[in-house]
């Protein structure tokens, strides 16, 4: 029987693409400029030659010729290039795998060619219940759809989903309430302020009753007018004490320090409020998860995926899951056990 825990988790696989053979307009932009200040470095070279050897063929201008040309060439390469990236969809052109993309990763400048590969792996005993190749560079709108799948595959009714912080999107959050399913999802940091010394969202408390959020001066922030962001309804409130606040230094530079409230921030209240009373959840999240990325690129090896486009990535990547599974399966059960269940599965 498997738990109602799932963790759920994305990792960046890279694809049979070098980051060379990956264009996007900036790259391009990069490249030209370098190239033309190196054609005018060896332009220079040549007429200092000249100079100092104006009889004399030079075999060292005649290579720095031939440099030229072939730099000259690159040019007339990537400006073909930039044309086909403007029939792009995403403005990016990926000349091995037609499907990878250029993919920021945790590390400072470490980003790679690849795909975001989602799992969703069961807290109890750690198999991967679903998974799915994307070529979507971030997490954040990857959550409600892969616990939807989980829940499936698991035949739950209901399920507890833990995912780190950049899966926190109120929408996502939300469809995964109307599908049963609890999310588990820290905010992201805002230590920039925090660090700063400046109030944050955290520090205004909100008031249901009255509808109001009480701020760190004590003073009532009441509802203004409602806006639209991003295509979430939000209301608006402010305190009218603000302009004469001795505590505004560290509240905002604006003459009213302004609180949006999105119309079902209920939700996400209410999540923080499962977070508190489980604060081993990201813990569960980090054992449950993360060695099973370090598995499957171990067994991978360093260049990752071996076939192309992401129909046979996904294959791939599926085929890599089965053989996980099975042989977390004979971990758990031990071979004979293993092999008659799955018989018995088979008849
Ligand atoms: S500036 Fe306004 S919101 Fe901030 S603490 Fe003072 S009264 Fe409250």
């Amino acid at each position: 029987m498997s738990s109602d825990i799932v963790a759920i988790d994305g990792s960046k696989f890279k694809a049979v693409n070098s980051r060379d053979r990956n264009y996007t307009a900036g790259k391009i932009d990069k490249r030209r400029q370098q190239i033309e200040e190196s054609i005018q470095r060896y332009l220079d070279a040549i007429e200092t030659a000249d100079r100092t050897n104006p009889t004399g063929s030079d075999v060292k201008a005649v290579r720095l010729y031939e440099k030229i040309a072939r730099l000259r060439q690159e040019m007339r390469e990537l400006a073909r290039v930039r044309k086909q990236l403007q029939k792009q969809p995403e403005k990016q052109l990926s000349k091995t795998d037609s499907d990878a993309r250029s993919i920021a990763t945790s590390g400072r400048g470490s980003g790679i060619v690849g795909y975001n590969v989602q799992v969703a792996v069961d807290a109890k005993h750690h198999l991967i219940v679903e998974h799915e190749v994307t070529n979507v560079g971030n997490d954040h709108g990857q959550l409600s759809k892969m616990a939807a799948s989980a829940k499936r595959a698991m035949a739950k009714p209901k399920l507890k989903v833990l995912a780190d912080r950049g899966y926190f999107s109120g929408p996502e959050i939300r469809a995964c309430e109307l599908n049963n399913i609890s999310a588990y999802v820290p905010k992201p940091l805002t230590s920039a302020s925090r660090k700063k010394g400046l109030f944050t969202k955290a520090d205004f408390v909100y008031v249901a009753r009255d509808d109001v959020y009480r701020c760190p001066a004590g003073e009532r922030a009441i509802h203004r007018f409602d806006t639209v962001e991003n295509g979430m309804n939000l209301r608006v409130y402010w305190p009218s004490a603000c302009p004469r606040c001795p505590m505004k230094k560290r509240c905002s530079p604006s003459d009213y320090r302004r609180i949006r409230r999105w119309e079902h921030e209920d939700i996400l209240e209410a999540m923080q409020r499962r977070l508190d009373r489980k604060p081993d959840a990201m813990t569960i999240r980090r054992s449950t998860i993360e060695h099973v990325f370090g598995t499957l690129k171990h067994w991978m090896g360093p260049a990752h995926f071996l076939t192309r486009t992401l129909r046979r990535v996904s294959t791939e990547m599926s085929l890599q899951v089965l053989a996980y599974n099975i042989k977390r399966v004979i971990n758990i059960l031990g071979v004979l056990r293993a092999m008659k269940s799955m018989r018995l599965a088979r008849s």
